[in-house]
């Protein structure tokens, strides 16, 4: 039908879409009509959990060529029912921002410069640093010689960002190793 027709004039579109009053699709401009959101580019979609804080909200991570391209809530998830809050749903930003730190930096005591490690030697240090401060800290009774087989030499304190996973599998490692000052951001 020509766009000029008198079928197409807008009180006639109004009434043949039942759209009376032109508040629905007659007042979409066509620009309007083709958008598309971008998540349908997407390849797949894959569940994930916001990383920003202890509540957990679902996520839906949007990808296109192996490359995030949007974050957004999971509706399917029973905590937040496809909501995220400003700096969940800003978290596309964390993981494609062009300041994101994706090297090992190693600040050497008294050195005003960092210098990139390798991850396998900032492992190395980070266990070796552990261990000798377990070493430094061990006691094997307390004061009244009451048996203790303990380290004051190392203490755990965790961050809301933390999932159950991550901290059960820190409590477990640091209980195995002795410490007993564990705490966690949440609990404050
Ligand atoms: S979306 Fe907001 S409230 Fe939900 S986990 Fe992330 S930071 Fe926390």
């Amino acid at each position: 039908m020509s766009r000029i027709s008198p079928l197409n004039w807008p009180v006639i579109r109004q009434l043949r879409d039942g759209d009376p009053f032109g508040r629905d699709r007659n007042a979409q401009s066509r620009k309007s009509a083709e958008l598309q959101p971008r998540v349908a580019e997407a390849d797949r979609v894959v569940k994930s959990v916001c990383p920003y804080c202890a509540v957990g909200c679902g996520q839906l991570v949007y990808v296109k060529d192996e490359k995030v391209i949007q974050i957004e809530g999971d509706p399917d998830s029973p905590i937040s029912r496809g909501r995220l809050c400003p700096k969940g749903s800003a978290s596309e930003q964390l993981v494609n921002s062009s300041t994101r730190v994706t090297e090992v930096l190693y600040r050497a005591p008294k050195a005003k410069e960092w210098q990139k490690l390798d991850p396998e030697q900032a492992m190395d240090m980070i266990a070796d640093r552990f261990l000798e401060a377990r070493r430094n800290g061990w006691q094997d009774t307390d004061a009244q010689g009451r048996p203790v087989n303990r380290t004051m030499g190392i203490a755990g304190l965790g961050g809301a960002t933390l999932d159950n996973e991550e901290n059960y599998l820190i409590k477990k490692l640091f209980t195995a190793a002795g410490a007993i000052q564990l705490e966690n951001q949440a609990r404050i």
